[in-house]
């Protein structure tokens, strides 16, 4: 009977990134752009280098 060779099947996870509110500092861990924050700051991407 065949045996073929297990193949290791890289299954990119959905990657969730983390954003941080700019208002209060809350960090999010999200796949899409969490949106407003409760204290209505606006979530930004850490991912992203701001400087
Ligand atoms: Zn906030």
């Amino acid at each position: 009977m065949p045996h073929g060779q297990d193949v290791e099947h890289e299954n990119a996870p959905d990657e969730a990134s983390k954003y941080e509110c700019l208002h209060c500092g809350d960090i999010v861990e999200s796949e899409s752009h969490p949106g407003a924050c409760d204290c209505g700051g606006q979530f930004q991407n850490r991912a992203k280098s701001l400087e």
